[in-house]
């Protein structure tokens, strides 16, 4: 099923997962992660692609575990960094062979290193998903990346919004935004995104955080803002496993409560593959989360 079907009757939940790098870490996950977020009842589960493409043959089978083992569609990531036409219609094929409908269109991260040509046939996301829907018209649903806070190399937030109006008309149905601790950046994204003219569902995309380097490292990568009592907090138990979790823990619940009380679109969590405690924190808002997903 198309995940635009799904959005036009209720609002989703939904995972993103990863690609585990050692081949032996691949049981583990699919036995075990995929099966516990299964159990939320998510509407779909989306799997990473890595740069370069090293990981592109799991994304394809880990996509093709969840649309055989799991009541939630897959939503296969795709990326233009080192794409071309050629492997786009391979991988396509092996996508509709799989039963899977959903590609995450996006333009990848360009390795700091790299020493490769990285975009050869599609240099961003809209050429892309253009290129799929008129290869295969119907095939497949695509979707995108958008940013509440601008993407880093867009010059502003007005640009970075009439860039994203070219991926809904380049055909994708919905978008999922990068991770943001400040609902109030998300709120004022959405409103600009309206105003522009993208109709699409916007769907907020949330991180959990329970470590301190990791939120630095989130910084440091998105560019997103932090509001001042989880940074306090952070600071203050900066060395404390425990308090930290507990903090990302209400934190992240409390997040999307406020975007439920929006009427946001959907919501998705980067998961980073933690389904114990993506178990924890749905649980921790199941009333609200149950009526809202249902
Ligand atoms: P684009 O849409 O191409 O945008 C990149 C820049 O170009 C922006 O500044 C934009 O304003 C501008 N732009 C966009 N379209 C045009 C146009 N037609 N003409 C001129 N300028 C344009 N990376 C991975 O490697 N693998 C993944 O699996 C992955 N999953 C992700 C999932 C989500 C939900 C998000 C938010 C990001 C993900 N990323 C992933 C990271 C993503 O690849 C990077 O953020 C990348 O820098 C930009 O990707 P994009 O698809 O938004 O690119």
């Amino acid at each position: 099923m198309k995940i635009s079907e799904i959005l036009a009757q209720k609002k989703t939940l939904s995972f993103e997962i990863f690609p585990p790098k050692r081949e032996d870490e691949k049981f583990t996950l699919i036995e075990k992660t995929i099966a516990a977020m299964d159990a939320l009842n998510p509407d779909f589960i989306s799997v990473t692609y890595g740069a370069l493409g090293n990981t592109l043959s799991n994304t394809v089978a880990i996509a093709s575990h969840i649309k055989k083992n799991t009541k939630a569609e897959p939503l296969a990531h795709f990326t233009c960094v080192a794409s071309t036409k050629e492997k786009v219609d391979s991988i396509c094929n092996e996508l509709s062979e799989a039963g899977i409908e959903n590609i995450l269109t996006l333009r990848g991260d360009i390795p700091k290193d790299n020493t490769q040509p990285i975009f050869t046939d599609f240099k961003h996301a809209s050429d892309l998903a253009e290129y799929i829907h008129t290869s295969r018209p119907g095939s497949f649903l695509t979707a995108g990346a958008c940013y509440p806070e601008k993407h880093p190399e867009a010059f502003s937030m007005r640009e970075d919004i009439l860039n994203l109006k070219k991926k809904q008309d380049a055909g994708m149905s919905f978008f999922t935004t990068q991770l943001f601790f400040d609902n109030d950046a998300f709120y004022q994204f959405l409103l600009a995104a309206r105003t522009a003219g993208i109709t699409a569902p916007i769907i907020p995309g949330i991180m959990p955080v329970t470590n301190y380097n990791q939120l630095d490292r989130l910084i440091q990568i998105t560019g997103c803002n932090v509001p001042l009592k989880l940074r306090n907090y952070f600071d203050k138990y900066k060395d404390d496993k425990t308090a930290l979790e507990e903090i990302g823990l209400i934190f992240t619940s409390y997040q999307i409560l406020d975007l439920i009380a929006h009427d946001v679109d959907g919501i998705h969590i980067y998961s980073m593959n933690k389904s114990n405690f993506i178990t924890k924190l749905i649980d921790n808002i199941k009333y609200v989360a149950t009526e809202y997903f249902k």
